[in-house]
C-alpha cells in the first residue's frame, strides 16, 4: 500500500487516537491524519512534545486535536479505563486507534537481559496496546467503521539475536492483532491489522543503529500511505492482516 493516493478528506469527521504521538512516526502519523481532516487524540508520556504537535496541527489549519499525557509504563488497567471513559465523553466513538508507541530497551543477548528492562518493555509493547484495545473496543463499535492499527517489525516476523524483549513484544503484537481479527471476524465492523514501518529515520532507529547515516534512511512521511490507507475507508473489511510500509 506504499502507493496509495489518499483523498485529502480521507479522514473527515473521524476520531482517531495516536500513542506516542510527540515523536518518530506517531507524531508524523497524527499530523498526517489531521491533514487529511481528522481530530487526532495525542497520547504520550511527554507533555511538552504532544504540545508542539498540537501547535503544529492548529498552525496547519486541521482540526483542533486533544492532549493525553500518559506514561504507558506505569499505566494500568484503572488507568486506561479513566482514559476511555474520558474519550467517551469527549467524543463519544472512536473511528481510529493507532498503537505506535513503542520503546527499544536492551540490544543484548538473552542471557544478559536486564529484568526490569525487559518487564517494561513487555508492559509498553504489549500489555499497554492491549489495555488500550480492550477499554476502546466498545467506543470503536460506535464508528461506522473501526480500524485498530498495531505496529510491528521485521524482528517480530522473525527473531534476530541480541533484539530481546523488543523483538518478543512485536512477535507477541502480531498475536494479539491476529486474535483480535479473528474474534472480530463476522460479528464487528471493527477491523485490526499491523504494520510493519521497516526502517524509519528516527531516534529509535538511531538508538538501533547509532554508525548508520540518518540521511540514507526512509522518512517517517514516506510511509504514510500504508497509514492513511488502514485508517481510511478504503480499508473497510480487510482485517487481520501484516503490511510492510515499505513492501
Ligand atoms: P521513537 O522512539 O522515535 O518514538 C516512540 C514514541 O513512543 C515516542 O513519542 C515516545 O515518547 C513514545 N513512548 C515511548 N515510551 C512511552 C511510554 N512509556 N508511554 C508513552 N509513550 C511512550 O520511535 P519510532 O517512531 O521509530 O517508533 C514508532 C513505532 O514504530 C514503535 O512501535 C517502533 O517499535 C516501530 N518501528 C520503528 C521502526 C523504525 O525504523 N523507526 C522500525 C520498525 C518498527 P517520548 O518522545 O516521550 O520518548
Amino acid at each position: 500500500m506504499g502507493d496509495y493516493k489518499a483523498p485529502r478528506d480521507l479522514l473527515k469527521d473521524k476520531v482517531i487516537l495516536v500513542t506516542g504521538a510527540g515523536d518518530g512516526i506517531g507524531r508524523v502519523a497524527a499530523k498526517t491524519f489531521a491533514a487529511h481532516g481528522a481530530t487526532v487524540i495525542l497520547l504520550g508520556r511527554t507533555t511538552p512534545k504532544l504540545e508542539v504537535v498540537y501547535d503544529e496541527i492548529e498552525k496547519a489549519g486541521g482540526p483542533q486535536p486533544a492532549i493525553f499525557p500518559m506514561d504507558l509504563s506505569d499505566a494500568r488497567s484503572e488507568t486506561f479505563e479513566q482514559f476511555a471513559e474520558a474519550v467517551e465523553q469527549e467524543f463519544g466513538r472512536l473511528d481510529g486507534l493507532l498503537h505506535n508507541a513503542g520503546l527499544l530497551g536492551q540490544r543484548t543477548p538473552i542471557a544478559n537481559y536486564h529484568f526490569g528492562t525487559w518487564e517494561q518493555v513487555m508492559q509498553v509493547n504489549v500489555n499497554a496496546a492491549f489495555g488500550l484495545t480492550k477499554t476502546l473496543l466498545p467506543l470503536l463499535e460506535k464508528s461506522q467503521a473501526g480500524s485498530i492499527v498495531f505496529t510491528g517489525s521485521g524482528v517480530g516476523l522473525k527473531g534476530r539475536a541480541y533484539w530481546g524483549a523488543y523483538s518478543v513484544s512485536k512477535f507477541a503484537t502480531e498475536g494479539l492483532m491476529q486474535v483480535l481479527a479473528d474474534e472480530l471476524d463476522g460479528v464487528s465492523e471493527v477491523r485490526a491489522n499491523s504494520i510493519n514501518p521497516g526502517a524509519t529515520r528516527t531516534n529509535m532507529r538511531a538508538a538501533a543503529y547509532p554508525a548508520e547515516n540518518p540521511n540514507t534512511v526512509t522518512t517517517p512521511k514516506d510511509i504514510m500511505p500504508t497509514y492513511l490507507y488502514l485508517m481510511g475507508d478504503d480499508s473497510r473489511g480487510v482485517s487481520g492482516r501484516q503490511f510492510n510500509a515499505q513492501g
